[in-house]
């Protein structure tokens, strides 16, 4: 008998899920986290009264109740929709891309204008069966909007020619022809009253968690502690890169206090040209309809990954995509290890279906 039933290996969302869910199973759990802090990248801390988003803007958004109803028993959560704005070169635009952008852009008014409009730039601009990022945009959006709103923004988030990026990137955003300035197609909506800290506190409360713990640094000490291990961490690094390296994103993040009481009048403002350095600024307070005296804000620089930092956005193209298949017949033969999350299962997700899956897996496995 060993000592837990499970060793969870990341304080994220889905070691978090994980955990609850082994806890009302009446499982022993004990996680182990690398940083010095639990909630992974969802990780918020109180600044001048306002909540922090330390790893970048997190707005929660799902279309499963099941989701929704799960997160609400741990956080309330406001009525926040995200609707950023873009600035190219001065010129500020709506996203997602809908009626409002239209008309900006063109000064159409009807639904039926603007889809003439498109029609007739993805027509000139030849495409049929969309192949990369650029034609995928191109054919939804139309050149003036992929020129101004997406090319020099997904070159900077990417580090990476549109051309050579596969479509399904841009997919994420809706195109919508009502003017609708929310950026999500999702039925519920809102960040977590208090931060996202204190949401993943009280999915671990009576869990035993242990902070700046680095499981594959000390590996058989931790397997020999557990019946079995739920990873969470990249699923490369647990064995060892020997395959090679799965690529991702980076972003560097400076914050800053201002002395004022709104720096930009909305929380996300994108920077879609492609000299800006940065791709967007976050003003946190905004997220919670704050009306703190000052302001704190943080602009996303994105870069490239390199072993040690620390990794965002798996980058889903077909190379990786290959290279994760090996690595993931190897997970699959680690009898008692479990891979979940962004990182341990290299996929692009966001909040829900994270939880969603951890869930799933969770279910079945603690029936
Ligand atoms: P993580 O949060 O990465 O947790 C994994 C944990 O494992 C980390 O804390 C890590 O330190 C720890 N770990 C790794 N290796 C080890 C090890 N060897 N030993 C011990 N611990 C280890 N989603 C949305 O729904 N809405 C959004 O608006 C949104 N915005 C985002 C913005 C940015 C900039 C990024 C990067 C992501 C965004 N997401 C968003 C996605 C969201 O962050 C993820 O879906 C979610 O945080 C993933 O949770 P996770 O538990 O899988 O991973
Ligand atoms: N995007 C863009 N211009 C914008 C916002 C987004 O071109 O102003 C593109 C970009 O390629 C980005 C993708 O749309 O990677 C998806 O955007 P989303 O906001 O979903 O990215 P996130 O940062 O949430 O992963």
């Amino acid at each position: 008998m060993k000592k837990y039933d499970y060793l969870i290996v990341g304080a994220g969302l889905y070691g978090a899920v994980f955990a609850n869910e082994a806890k009302k199973a009446g499982k022993s759990c004990l996680v182990i986290e690398k940083r010095d802090h639990i909630a992974g990248n969802i990780y918020t801390y109180e600044w001048e009264g306002i909540n922090v988003h330390q790893y970048g803007a997190h707005i929660f958004h799902t279309n499963n109740k099941d989701v929704w109803d799960y997160v609400n028993q741990f956080a309330v959560f406001n009525r926040y929709t995200n609707s950023p704005v873009a600035n190219y070169n001065g010129e500020i635009y709506n996203l997602p891309f809908n009626m409002n952008t239209f008309n900006k852009m063109w000064g159409v008014i009807t639904p039926a204008q603007a889809a003439e409009k498109i029609e007739q730039q993805r027509k000139e601009a030849g495409i049929t069966e969309p192949k990369n990022l650029e034609e995928q945009a191109i054919s939804l959006v139309g050149t003036d909007i992929y020129e101004k709103l997406i090319k020099g923004y997904t070159a900077k988030q990417w580090g990476r020619d549109c051309r050579d990026l596969p479509s399904f990137i841009i997919k994420r955003l809706p195109v919508r022809f009502t003017y609708d300035n929310n950026y999500f197609n999702a039925l519920y909506q809102g960040i977590p009253v208090g931060g996202y800290t204190k949401l993943v506190e009280n999915m671990l409360e009576g869990t035993e968690v242990q902070l700046n713990t680095d499981y594959l640094a000390e590996k058989e000490k931790f397997d020999a502690l557990a019946e079995k291990v739920i990873y969470t961490g990249p699923v490369d690094a647990y064995f060892g890169y020997k395959l090679g390296t799965l690529q991702y994103r980076s972003v560097r993040f400076e914050t800053e206090l201002l002395d004022m009481e709104n720096y930009q009048g909305n929380a996300v403002v994108n920077y879609t040209d492609y000299e800006t350095p940065y791709t967007r600024i976050i003003e946190h307070k905004h997220f919670e309809f704050g009306t703190q005296p000052k302001t704190v804000i943080s602009r996303e620089y994105s870069a490239e990954w390199h072993q040690g930092d620390e990794p965002y956005y798996p980058v889903n193209n077909d190379q990786n995509n290959a290279l994760y298949a090996q690595y993931k017949s190897l997970a699959d033969k680690e009898e008692n290890v479990i891979f979940g999350g962004r990182l341990g299962e290299y996929k692009y997700y966001d909040m829900d279906k994270v939880i969603e899956v951890a869930l799933e897996v969770a279910r079945a496995e603690l029936s």
